[in-house]
Parts: structure tokens; sequence; C-alpha cells
């Protein structure tokens, strides 16, 4: 990661140690650090660069950013505006979701590469002086007392190293650790029939975020700052292994037929497996999202397909509905699985909404076999048309449009004891 890693100093506690700096994590450290807390980021990678990641950021996670100031800086170091998205067939536009129809200014799919939306947060969270970031650092344990968790282990044997926390707050993915530690378990749903394969080529821009068919299997295409398009070629849901064993010339050739737009890019770019990242596609759902002094957030509470750029966003949002519970739970000092448990029961319907959107778009875009081909195009066109399915854009676009960042609870006498109580 870049900039200065503060390491802690011996035995020192903070009152919120988060586990994962991704969008969840960054976030939740930023606001709880504005609200005077002192936090521990331990974050296992060294840097910030995240070649295969979610890019597209959807216009309510573009307004709570806007609200903790980051969005400007996040957009500076470079962006993409996208007027919408598309579903094309054979050049066809069977979809067309234009979100230049949505209120200014955030009326647009922002195409923010995560390392330049996570920069900014990180530049911010430094700034505070009770933050201590570990970077390069990975959690594998987590202190116990009485089955409550009470900090986290990083590193082993001489390395090794213990982060004690009031709250320990897992952010750490979709194959999240503390969750497996924890014992949470979770529920992986086999909900979508693709796999996607990455690659990324230079070519020129376009305004839309696309799924597109052209004669071989549908595609996802978006521009990516600043001159790259990231080109998602969809594949049956764990069918790689036998496809890859065929030999790169094989996966290439299928790319290739599916994408005559972008035939001589591939071709040329597009060299050897290196060049491609396969995404194993599932939904998920921890079973509970929290425990004694623990609390998960994000992809490890609960993982999402990449159709419809959902999952920034709802990690985004789950920082900003655990800022206030994690405010108040600090200075009640009461930081119990019943008490976190407001966290889930806020994020879980909007997290079940999300998934079940993912899964009927799914079916409408990526769906194969002959009667869907006949089906596919009319049904679709039918369904954009109709006042339920622009609601249901509106809540793609925006999720849970009434959670707000609690910005009256950046006051840094907040979690002293006999400080203001949060409202
Ligand atoms: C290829 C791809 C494309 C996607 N496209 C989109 C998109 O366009 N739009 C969208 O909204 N979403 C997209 N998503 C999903 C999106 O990236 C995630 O939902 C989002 O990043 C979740 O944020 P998070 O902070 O919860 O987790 P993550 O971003 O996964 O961050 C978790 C962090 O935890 C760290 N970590 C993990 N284990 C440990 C450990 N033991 N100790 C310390 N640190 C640890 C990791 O290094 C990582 O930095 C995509 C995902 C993928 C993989």
């Amino acid at each position: 990661m870049s900039g200065p890693a503060r390491p802690p100093a011996d035995g020192a506690h903070a009152d919120v140690c988060v586990v994962g700096g991704g969008p969840a994590g960054l976030t939740l450290a930023l606001l709880m650090l504005r609200s005077g807390a002192r936090v521990t980021l331990v974050e296992r990678g060294r840097s910030l660069e995240r070649a295969y990641r979610g890019e597209i950021l959807q216009p309510g996670g573009q307004a709570l950013l806007d609200a903790l100031g980051v969005l400007e800086g996040a957009r500076r170091r470079g962006c993409y505006e996208h007027d919408g998205f598309r579903l094309e067939e054979r050049g066809r536009t069977l979809v067309d979701g234009d979100y230049r129809q949505l209120p200014a200014p955030y009326n647009c799919l922002l195409s923010l590469a995560q390392r330049h939306l996570l920069t900014d947060l990180l530049e911010r969270c430094l700034a505070h002086p009770r933050f201590t970031c570990l970077t390069g650092t990975k959690v594998n344990g987590l202190v116990e007392e009485g089955g409550v968790v009470r900090g986290v282990v990083c590193g082993g044997g001489a390395d090794g190293r213990v982060v004690r926390a009031d709250c320990v707050v897992g952010a750490d993915g979709r194959y999240s650790t503390v969750r497996r530690l924890a014992g949470i378990p979770y529920d992986r749903i086999e909900l979508f029939d693709q796999d996607v394969l990455w690659c990324r080529i230079t070519a020129p821009a376009t305004r839309t975020v696309r799924v597109f068919r052209a004669g071989g299997n549908p595609v996802l295409a978006y521009t990516s700052f600043p001159d790259r398009v990231q080109l998602g070629w969809t594949l049956p849901h764990q069918g790689y292994q036998p496809l890859a064993r065929r030999g790169f010339a094989h996966v290439k050739g299928l790319i290739l037929a599916a994408v005559p737009e972008y035939a001589d890019e591939v071709d040329q770019q597009v060299r050897s497996f290196g060049d491609v990242s396969l995404l194993d596609v599932f939904a998920g759902s921890a079973r509970r999202w929290a425990r004694d002094g623990l609390l998960l957030i994000g992809d490890s509470a609960h993982t999402h397909g990449p159709i419809g750029a959902q999952g920034i966003n709802l990690a985004i949002q789950d920082a900003v509905a655990a800022h206030p519970v994690l405010c108040e739970g600090l200075r009640r000092r009461d930081l119990s699985a019943r008490f976190l448990n407001a966290v889930a029961a806020r994020r879980r319907p909007e997290t079940a909404r999300a998934t079940r959107v993912q899964a009927m778009q799914s079916r409408m875009m990526l769906s194969t076999g002959r009667v869907s081909a006949v089906v596919r195009p009319k049904a679709a066109m039918l369904v954009s048309r109709t006042p339920a399915y622009r609601s249901v854009l509106r809540r793609i676009a925006y999720g849970d449009r009434a959670l707000r960042v609690r910005s009256d609870l950046f006051q840094s006498d907040l979690l002293q004891e006999g400080g203001p109580a949060p409202g």
C-alpha cells in the first residue's frame, strides 16, 4: 500500500480493528477515525494495485463517497463516466439503462479504478493520529476470551503480533479468513450459470457498460481508465478447467469468436493464460454477521456476482450503516452480538434484494439455449419498458436511499465516557 505504514506501539489497544483494506474496510476506518476512534487497519496486501476488481461504481456509492469528501480526489486520479448500461444482441439494443435520466450529479456509472478510490481513502485515514496501518500483514487468528473476540493475531512465528481491540471488523472479502476463524457458517449459493474470464485490452473508449452477444458467449465490456477496455467473457459455471486443458489457443479462439469488434486487439494483446483472469461467480451469505466483539461487513458478510455492479456500492453502504452502531456500541461499551446485530438487521434485506435482482439480470442477459435465444430478446425488450423495471433500475443505481453518512457523529469526544450521545 502506498503511504507510511505506522506500526502500533507494543500492547496498543484499538477501539476498532478493521481487517481488510478494500472499499468496505477503508470506508469504515475513515468514518470511525472521524468520530474519534482509535482504528487499526490490517491488510495483507502491500499495494493497492488490483488488476481484476470491481471498477463500476453506482450513483448510490458515489453520493456516499462524496459526502465523505473522497469522491473528487478519487475522480481526479482518473476515472471514466459511462452514460448507462446496454444489453445488445447482434448489434440490436434490447435494454438501454440510461443513467443520464437520473438526477445530476450522480447520473452516470463511474469506472473508477479501485486503487484510486482506496488510495484516496487511505491517505485520509493516514492523516489521523489515531490511525494505525499494518500493511503486508495477514490475520490468521482471533484473540478470544470467554467466547468474546478481543483482537486478532497477525503473521506467524517470530513475526506474529497481536492487535487487541474492543471490536474486530472482518472486511476481508469473499473468502474471509475472519469469518472462518469466527466459526460463522457461510452459505455459498450457486445462483449463476456463468463464470467470467477477464482480460484487458487497449482499445477506443465506449460510453456505456455493455453486455453483448455477437455470436459466441455473452461478453461484459466497459472502458477502464485511462485507455483500456475490460472484457469479461462468460463461460459455463465451473467449466473453465476442461476448456483450459485444451490449451490457450482453444480458449482464445472462443473469446475471439465472441468479440469480433475487438478481434485485432485481443489477438495482439491477449497472448497467454497470464493475460486472463477467471472469476468464479457465486452468491453467498454469512449466517450471522456478528459475534460478541466481532462484526462482518462487505463481501465477507454477503457476496455477489459482477452483473449489475453491486459489490462496491453494498460494501460502502455497509460501512456507512455500521458507523453509528459502532459509535454507540463503543460509547456504551456494548459490542455484544446482540447490539451489533443492528447492522445486519438494516443491511440484510438490501443485500438479499440485490442478490435476487442479480439472478434476474443474469437470466435476462446471459441465459443460453435454443428456447431462451428466441424468448430472451422479446422478454428483455418487453420487461425493460415496464414501470416495475424502471423502479428496479433505480434500486440497482442507489441501493438503500435512506442511508446517509452520519457526519453529526464526526466529533472527537463522541466516544469518550460522558461524551455526547449519538442522535
Ligand atoms: C473481477 C471482479 C469484478 C467485479 N466487478 C465489480 C464492479 O464492476 N462493480 C462492483 O460494484 N463490484 C464488482 N465486483 C465486486 C467488488 O469488487 C467487491 O464486492 C468489493 O470489492 C467488496 O469490497 P470489500 O471491501 O468487502 O472486499 P474486498 O474488496 O475483497 O477487500 C478485502 C480486502 O481484505 C484483504 N484481506 C483478505 N484476507 C485478509 C487477511 N487474512 N488479513 C488481512 N487482509 C486480508 C484483501 O487483501 C483485500 O484488500 C467485482 C469483483 C471481481 C472479483
